[in-house]
């Protein structure tokens, strides 16, 4: 089989953990053909995104710090998971020259104070070009042939919009499938850097954060592959939180649209982006945990197999959220209302999670997090109230409870089901809302509430009892 494994940061972070994560490469290498992808070692993307701040800031000895701890982090962690002295020499003073790179990019922002969208981008796509490094020196230091490349290196060419950029698809195509094909040819075993590419002008771009499982199925769809498998610290996707159902249990098989919306809620967060190049080559994903890999994880596939076409697969919920119901009797019929409210949310940069509005139209609520809500209520006070919106009414303390399954599609009685569960609980739904794909119900109820909602529609749906059907079929 011709494999491409990708791995999560928290799967890369200690020498134990990248000793262990070499030597089932290994064992996976004697039968199939391994590309390896990785994201940077847990935790860095966000130092090199506090760093930014700090530069923003004028916090140029903190920003100097940061740097310094990146480096020394990268260093020991090179030299405690190497054992051939060698092959560690070679690793640091590889490291070394883009460490001097990094000091160099740092204090050129440090000195103009300023970043931009690029100046940012390239900063934290060091991340990934430092851990291909380690990760691929810990292949050779147990007799794999290895080589590290960045995004760029492989021939991931994107367009020029830093930070959230996509891949030119035929270009990529082409670059990436010589490239990998002539290493392949030579038995040696690709480590790419995820989470980057370079523009036509060769300047690194981003594509958002998480972006490393994208880059995965990027190649995936460059190359010919089997299997993709998303390796990180969870076991796969679940039929509930397992911290709020006690008997939760993974998925088997779900369908690349099911793992869209899952992705959004569960514990395994995936990149958006992350299916659309595999939509035409259909290759199948398994999610999986590196810490544990007798478990077969979950399997995604681009159609749902019948036998596990059940009317809901999972129960997820998205805690820390907050309400604000927008009132006027002069939004009614109006046109424009709705689109002057998100510019409005837009401009301060809130995203909204959820929104609706009943055909009165003369409310619309929306679900914002938490963190966002007064930035949110400000924001509309200071532009609308008074305007096209007479009363604004805020509820701080709010969850989003989704149902999701492609098999709740043109099924009869979902609704009814889901909302008697609930109200035997005396739990009362605040806002309720269905995509008319019909593969996702969310209703919002009080956040205190959202436990017993969870575990009211993991018991009406049987969730624990279909999970181990699908066991038997597949
Ligand atoms: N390192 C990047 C991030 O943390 C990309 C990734 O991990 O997928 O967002
Ligand atoms: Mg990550």
């Amino acid at each position: 089989m011709r494999l491409i494994l990708k791995y999560g940061g928290t799967s890369i972070s200690t020498p134990k953990h990248i000793k262990d994560i070499a030597k089932h490469i290994y064992t996976l290498s004697k039968q199939n053909q391994i590309l390896v992808v990785c994201s940077a070692i847990g935790g860095i993307t966000d130092e090199l995104l506090e760093k930014h701040q700090l530069i923003i800031k004028g916090e140029k000895t903190q920003a100097k710090q940061l740097t310094e701890k990146v480096i020394q982090r990268h260093k020991l962690l090179a030299k405690k998971t190497i054992s051939n002295a060698k092959i560690r020499k070679n690793l640091l003073d590889n490291l070394n020259s883009d460490f001097k790179e990094l000091v160099a990019l740092t204090d050129g922002m440090v000195l103009l104070g300023e970043v931009t969208p690029r100046s940012l981008d390239y900063l934290i796509s060091f991340g990934e070009r430092l851990s291909i490094k380690i990760i691929s020196s810990a292949l050779l230091d147990i007799g794999i042939k290895s080589v590290p490349l960045t995004g760029k290196e492989v021939g991931i060419v994107t367009d020029s919009n830093f930070g959230a950029s996509k891949p030119l698809m035929d270009t990529t195509r082409f670059r990436v499938s010589k490239n990998v094909d002539s290493l392949f040819a030579k038995k040696i075993v690709p480590v790419i850097g995820g989470f980057s590419g370079a523009d036509q002008h060769g300047r690194v771009t981003t594509f958002g954060r998480g972006g490393s499982d994208y880059t995965a199925t990027i190649i995936a769809s460059c190359i010919n592959t089997d299997e993709i498998w998303l390796m990180s610290d969870v076991d796969g996707l679940m039929t509930a939180d397992p911290k709020i159902v006690k008997e939760a249990r993974i998925l088997n098989q779900v369908s690349y649209v099911e793992a869209i919306e899952m992705s959004l809620y569960g514990a395994k967060q995936i990149h958006p982006r992350t299916f659309e190049p595999l939509l035409s080559k259909k290759v199948p994903m398994r999610i999986r945990n590196s810490f544990n890999i007798k478990n077969e994880g979950t399997l995604v596939t681009a159609y749902t197999d019948a036998a596990t076409k059940k009317t809901v697969k999972c129960v997820s919920v998205i805690r820390n959220s907050g309400l604000i119901d927008v009132r006027g009797g002069s939004m009614v019929g109006v046109p424009g209302t709705a689109a002057k409210i998100f510019v409005t949310l837009a401009k301060v940069g809130v995203n909204v999670m959820m929104i609706s509005q009943n055909p009165s139209e003369s409310s619309i609520s929306i679900v914002v997090k938490k963190t966002d809500l007064e930035k949110a209520v400000n924001a509309l006070e200071i532009e609308l109230l008074g305007k096209i919106i007479k009363k604004l009414e805020v509820t701080p303390d709010v969850a989003i409870v989704a149902l999701i399954g492609s098999g709740m599609r043109g099924t009869v009685g979902v609704a009814s089901k889901v909302f008697g569960a609930v109200s035997k609980k005396k739990v009362n739904v605040v806002m309720i809302t269905q995509g008319s794909s019909e593969l996702n119900l969310a209703f919002v109820v009080k956040d205190s509430d959202c436990g017993s909602a969870v575990q009211a529609l993991h018991d009406e749906f049987e969730l624990v009892r279909q999970t181990s059907e699908m066991d038997k079929k597949i």
